[in-house]
């Protein structure tokens, strides 16, 4: 295994280089308590969820030079329906990832009966070299490499969510610059602008307008609240919002009949003191389970699915 080039100064560390506030850990630990609070019935279920965010808190390596691609780089890419991580490329070191890889692997491994052979033939590739960070990149319909199949023998999914896993403390900071070059008229796909994966969560904002979020990078984008970000039908009538419980109001799952992905959704006009699209989505197991009972599948994997 690779060692660390020293602890570094983290990903707490300023960039005084470029004249922005100083980036703070992706820390959502105090986030994620507020949501166990409120859920304390799934206190235990989603207990790996919890020791994933205390991960990312805790993350040391210096993460990768921020792109510093300007507004006409990123609308180029953005025109052309490319998302930005398509054609850059990130200096994520392996031995940087591995802690966090291997934090999520054991989960998923506790997750799905029968993975850990696989995840430890992937383990095994990634130690020689043959397999690093990028084989976990989104890809056009899919997260992660085709290689990574090959290499484990495991299903795509559960390969997909040891992306979610571990990506986001490098990917989130390496987007940082560009995030302000995006606005609402140059984008109108259905995964992130940034990065390229699927739309993980919806938000509905103050003005009304939806807000998908990606839970690989920390991205967000506007897009239209009467289209599935998947297949990206306008037909009103396969769309279907599947309702909650009293209790819940304010979130729904939005779910479209003709490719049969869903996606949940929350109205921030009615919960205005709810938490980051992350912490909603691994914080409502039940949504997933009311959705996958109607016949409803989703892009973006939760480790609660894989078991
Ligand atoms: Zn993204
Ligand atoms: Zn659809």
């Amino acid at each position: 295994m690779p060692t660390r080039e020293g602890p570094g100064a983290g990903p707490l560390a300023s960039r005084p280089d470029d004249g922005e506030p100083a980036r703070v850990a992706i820390d959502l630990r105090e986030e994620w308590g507020d949501l166990l609070a409120r859920r304390a019935e799934f206190g235990v279920a989603l207990g790996a969820y919890g020791e994933i965010v205390e991960q990312w808190a805790q993350w040391s390596p210096e993460p990768p030079a921020p792109l510093a691609w300007g507004s006409a780089e990123c609308r180029a890419r953005w025109e052309r329906g490319v998302p930005l991580l398509a054609e850059a490329s990130p200096a994520i070191r392996a031995g940087d990832l591995e802690e966090l890889l291997g934090g999520v692997m054991e989960h998923v491994a506790a997750a799905r009966e029968g993975a850990a052979p696989g995840l430890q033939r992937l383990a095994a590739a990634w130690d020689r070299g043959e397999i690093g960070p990028a084989a976990l990149f989104p890809a056009p319909g899919r997260v992660g490499a085709p290689g990574l199949e090959a290499v484990s023998g495991l299903p795509a999914d559960l390969l997909s969510f040891l992306a979610y896993g571990s990506l986001r403390p490098a990917l989130e900071p390496y987007f940082a610059l560009c995030r302000r070059h995006l606005d609402e008229h140059v984008w109108a796909l259905g995964v992130c602008p940034f990065c390229g994966g699927p739309a993980g969560f919806s938000d509905v904002l103050e003005d009304g307008k939806r807000r998908l979020a990606c839970h690989l990078c920390g991205g967000g984008w506007t897009f239209g609240r009467l289209r599935c970000p998947h297949c990206g039908t306008e037909e009103s009538t396969d769309l279907v919002r599947l309702g909650p419980e009293e209790r819940d109001q304010g979130y729904t799952i939005v779910a479209c009949r003709r490719c049969k992905a869903y996606l949940k959704e929350l109205d921030r006009r009615v919960r205005w003191n709810a938490r980051s699209a992350l912490v909603e989505d691994w914080g409502s197991p039940h949504f997933d389970v009311a959705a996958r009972r109607a016949g409803y599948w989703r892009a973006c994997p939760t480790l609660l699915l894989l078991v």
